[in-house]
Formats: C-alpha cells, sequence, structure tokens
C-alpha cells in the first residue's frame, strides 16, 4: 500500500504522510536547548572522532575539559556554519574562552533559537535503526522496501540534495556520505537503491542547476524519486559509449535501447538517462536525459533476481520509441562526460559510503557476537581466541584506512569545478576501488571469525557478504580505473590510441 504511494508520488505530501509512515525530520525547534545539545554532542563528535560521547556533559569546557586547540575549534566553527545557516560564533567563543566557560551547555544556549538545518546523519541513524529489523525478509524475498522507500520520502531525506534555495536541503558531500553510511548499516539495498536517488540529484543539480527547478519542485513537494540507468548490456560499464539512440525528431527525441540495472525503479518518478545521438556524418554525441517516468516507451524487461543487494529493484529495463521532448535534455549533445567527470565526487563518494557503512556494520556484528558466544572447548567467549582477535583487529585496521580514504577525498573537492576534470575523474575513481575493496576484505574477515554460523540464512552478516561483494562490480569499473590511473602514474596518456600500444 505504502509503495503505492510512492510510485505514484504524483499525490503524496512528504510532511503529511510523516506521522503515519515515519520519524520526522530532526528539526530544533525555537529556543528549547535540549534539541540543540544534542545536535553539538552530534558536531563535536564529528570534529574528533576520537571523544566519547559519555564524556560530552553540559558542563565540560571544550578547550580545559575536552583539550579542543585552534585546529579544532575552528573546524567546529565551520561545522557550525554549516548546521546552523552561517551562524558565526567566533566572538563567543573568544569571549567565552576568555571567561572560562566555553561549555557544551553555553554553546547550546548561544545557539538556542538560531534555524537549524536538518541533521541527515541523526535521521539516517534514526531510519536505519527502523529498517535493520526488516533487511532480512525483504533480502529473502528480494521484494522492493517500498515501506522504507514511503519513510525516507517522508521524513525529507529524499530531498537532502535538492538546492536550498529550491526547497531542500542542500546537504554538502560529506553529510551525503556520513548518512548514506549510517543508512546502510541498517538496509543496504535499501541505501543504496536510494542512494541513485541522493548522488542523481546533486550531480544533476551541478551539471544542469536552475533548469531543472520542476524536478526539484516533484521531489520536494511530491515526493518523487530518480532512478538511473547508464549500463547497458553492450557496454558493461563503460556506459559514455551508450548502444541507446536518441533519434532527432520534431520537439525532441526518439529514445530505443536496453537499460542493464536500474535500481530503485519500482519507486521512481524521474528517470536518469544516457543515450547517444548520432550527427549527420553518423559520429555519435553522448548525452542525458531526465524526464518524469513515462507511462508508455519503457518497460521491464527483466525483474532483478541476484545474489545480493536483492532488494534494489535494480530492473532490466527495454527502452522502445520513447519520445523525449527536447527540454529534458541534460546539456549539450557530447557534454556528457565532462559533466559527469566534474561532479562524480558526488556518485563514487556516496557509493563508497554505502559499503563502508556495511563493512562497519559486520564490525559492529562480531564485536558483539565473539563476546557472547562461547564453545565447550574454548571454554570461554570466542572473543578470548587470538585468532578472532587478530581478525577484528585487521578488520578495525581496515576499516579506519576505508573512512580515511573515502573522507580525505571528500574533503579534497573544492566548491570550484576541477581544474582538470580527467584526474578529479582518477582520483575519484581510485578512491572507490580502494574503499570498496576494503570493505569486501573487512567482511569476508567478518565471514571467517564467524565460521559456518555466519554463513547460515539466519546471520546477517551473510547477507552483508553477499551485499558487499556489490562494490567490487558497480562502477567505475575496476580494470579500467586501474588502467587509467596507472597510465598516468606513468606518463602515459590516459585516452590515447592505440589503448596498449608499446
Ligand atoms: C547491484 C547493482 C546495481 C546496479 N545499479 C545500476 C543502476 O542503477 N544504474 C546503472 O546504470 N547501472 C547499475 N549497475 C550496473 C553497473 O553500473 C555496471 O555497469 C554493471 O555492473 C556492468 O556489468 P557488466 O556485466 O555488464 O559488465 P562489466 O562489469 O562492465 O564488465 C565485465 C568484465 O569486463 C571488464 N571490463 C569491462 N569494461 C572494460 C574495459 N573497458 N576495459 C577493460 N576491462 C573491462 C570488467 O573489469 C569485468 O571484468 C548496477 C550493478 C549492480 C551490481
Amino acid at each position: 500500500m505504502l509503495g503505492a504511494v510512492v510510485s505514484s508520488h504524483s499525490t503524496l505530501r512528504p510532511r503529511e504522510c510523516s506521522a503515519a509512515t515515519g520519524p520526522s525530520i530532526a528539526e530544533v525547534p525555537g529556543p528549547s536547548v535540549e534539541p540543540v545539545l544534542r545536535r553539538v554532542r552530534s558536531l563535536l563528535l564529528a570534529v574528533d572522532a576520537d571523544l566519547d560521547a559519555s564524556e560530552l556533559a553540559p558542563e565540560r569546557s571544550l578547550t580545559r575539559d575536552l583539550g579542543f586547540d585552534s585546529v579544532r575549534l575552528g573546524a567546529l566553527l565551520d561545522r557550525i556554519r554549516q548546521a546552523f545557516d552561517d551562524v558565526d560564533l567566533t566572538p563567543w567563543l573568544i569571549e567565552a574562552a576568555q571567561r572560562g566557560d566555553d561549555t557544551i551547555a553555553g554553546l547550546a544556549a548561544a545557539l538556542a533559537g538560531s534555524p537549524a538545518r536538518a541533521d541527515y546523519v541523526a535521521l539516517a541513524r534514526e531510519l536505519a535503526a527502523g529498517f535493520a529489523p526488516r533487511a532480512r525478509e525483504y533480502d529473502e524475498s528480494g521484494r522492493f522496501p517500498h515501506e522504507n522507500f514511503a519513510e525516507l520520502v517522508a521524513s525529507g531525506y529524499t530531498a537532502m540534495t535538492v538546492p536550498r534555495r529550491h526547497g531542500g536541503g542542500g546537504a554538502s558531500l560529506e553529510e551525503v556520505c556520513r548518512a548514506q553510511e549510517a543508512l546502510a548499516t541498517g538496509c543496504a539495498s535499501t541505501a543504496f537503491a536510494v542512494n541513485m536517488h541522493i548522488h542523481g540529484v546533486a550531480l544533476l543539480s551541478a551539471a544542469a542547476g536552475s533548469t531543472i527547478e520542476w524536478a526539484y519542485e516533484a521531489i520536494v513537494r511530491e515526493g518523487a524519486l530518480l532512478a538511473g540507468g547508464f549500463s547497458e548490456p553492450d557496454v558493461g560499464g563503460h556506459w559514455l559509449r551508450s548502444t541507446t539512440r536518441a533519434t532527432p525528431v520534431p520537439g525532441g527525441y526518439r529514445l530505443r535501447g536496453t537499460k542493464g540495472f536500474f535500481s530503485g525503479y519500482p519507486a521512481s518518478g524521474l528517470v536518469f538517462l544516457s543515450a547517444a545521438i548520432p550527427d549527420e556524418r553518423g559520429v555519435e554525441s553522448p548525452v542525458g536525459f531526465l524526464l518524469p517516468r513515462p507511462a508508455a516507451g519503457i518497460r521491464v524487461a527483466a525483474e532483478w533476481s541476484a545474489g545480493g543487494m536483492r532488494a534494489t529493484g535494480s530492473h532490466t529495463l527495454e527502452i522502445d520509441d520513447l519520445h523525449v521532448a527536447s527540454r529534458y535534455r541534460i546539456g549539450a549533445p557530447g557534454e556528457l562526460p565532462l559533466l559527469f567527470m566534474r561532479a562524480c565526487h558526488w556518485a563514487w563518494c556516496s557509493f563508497a559510503a554505502v559499503f563502508v557503512g556495511i563493512a562497519g556494520a559486520a564490525l559492529e556484528h562480531v564485536a558483539h557476537s565473539q563476546r557472547r558466544r562461547t564453545l565447550q572447548v574454548v571454554s570461554g567467549p570466542l572473543a578470548r581466541l587470538p585468532g578472532v582477535q587478530f581478525r577484528v583487529a585487521e578488520m578495525h585496521v581496515k576499516l579506519a584506512a576505508a573512512r580515511a580514504c573515502l573522507y580525505r577525498a571528500v574533503r579534497s573537492v573544492q566548491d570550484e569545478p576541477a581544474a582538470d576534470p580527467l584526474a578529479h575523474y582518477i582520483d575519484m575513481s581510485l578512491m572507490k576501488t580502494t574503499v570498496c575493496r576494503l570493505a569486501h576484505e573487512i567482511v569476508t574477515l567478518a565471514v571467517e571469525v564467524e565460521g559456518g554460523s555466519g554463513y547460515a540464512s539466519v546471520s546477517p552478516i551473510q547477507r552483508m557478504y553477499r551485499d558487499v561483494a556489490a562494490g567490487l562490480l558497480v562502477p567505475p569499473v575496476t580494470d579500467v580505473t586501474l588502467e587509467w590511473a596507472g597510465k598516468q602514474a606513468l606518463g602515459i596518456p590516459v585516452l590515447g590510441e592505440p589503448r596498449w600500444a608499446v
């Protein structure tokens, strides 16, 4: 029933259905300090991951008790500016530190009443807690998680990357990644499928700005969701060489082709497609289209059925004589690769975040299960075994490496478009490949630690193992990434032909 509401999004009002379907967006009301205190604590934890939440009592001083130096105070002020509509607390902090009362409570009081932005990371944690108990059923049945999607829409999560001037959350890349990482701990399929929407909207906003105002409106007001289809059976992950043809016709284009995977399609109200437009000499220019999901001209040719990410609804679609008006074209013909390379961080970082989330959940599961489970021959919890300890340590260090690699890349992204789009694309692709390989290694270690019981259907570890493998398969293609990065490092023209010349 809820699924039907999401699919026929035209009547859906996200705010109206929130009470019935899920948690409401974490907004900070007027002058009340308690919610601001919670927000301040989460900002402190984001600045310093080594802090323990239990240390963050209201009376504790930032400088004296928590040891915040000028670097961490600067980072905290930046986060406050992002979270509270450009509020600058520098003068307050200087005075409070001189008076010796730069406490957490004082900071919250100074912020109370300031208009706060939604805390998508906290919202993702809240949503993930509700999704986790349903994850097994969705995985086993392969059903699309319409119930979860209704909650994502109702809570405002799906407006996260719509620009603020168009009524959305205008979330930063770091917020998106941290939120998606948290969401994936509850249900990886849901996080992966909604990621197509979350990053797709951000990418389109970078590429098309206000020209897609109609789509922002549909997302914010009607709860519309976007699904994207770029890969095709004949080109695999090399989707910039689309075999879907867009033939110019009066007023637009006629599209024909096959899209191999289309995650989130069952809930979608908007589709983002790639195609190639042939010119008069037969030379083809890659182009993207964003359009309302059409009633005719697209059909599901094969329902998604796979080893992992089973509830993503990544159907194969047949596009047959689909008429698309010119106004739905994104950029000029041939511009798509450049538009994508410049904004690829939205895609590759958010993909990586989902797989880091799965790996983190696997580590957490193992850390709990090994403390509880005992074997007669061991005469104590399995956590006492050296083999378990070594593997858990390895999982820890690999997770730290994966997060460091991901968030270093996230922070390297500038507001201005990259001066060298190809180098930017290679950097981000290498990061995604590295992080997803680490995530896969972490979950593989989790299977070894759990033993045969972790492989049984009742264990969430076997689901995580199947889900995390998708990180090795989703774009960018690993071999192409390594080829491009290797050539770049060796001073060989990355796109030179012939490809493997000596
Ligand atoms: C769970 C899941 C969900 C997905 N959802 C979407 C979606 O919503 N939208 C979408 O567009 N796509 C989606 N994809 C597809 C994904 O983007 C890849 O395009 C897809 O996995 C490609 O699979 P393939 O078998 O066609 O070929 P590939 O994985 O591209 O290739 C098969 C083999 O050939 C190698 N290879 C491929 N190309 C080259 C090359 N140029 N040079 C050297 N080696 C190469 C690869 O390394 C691999 O060994 C999804 C995939 C998965 C697994």
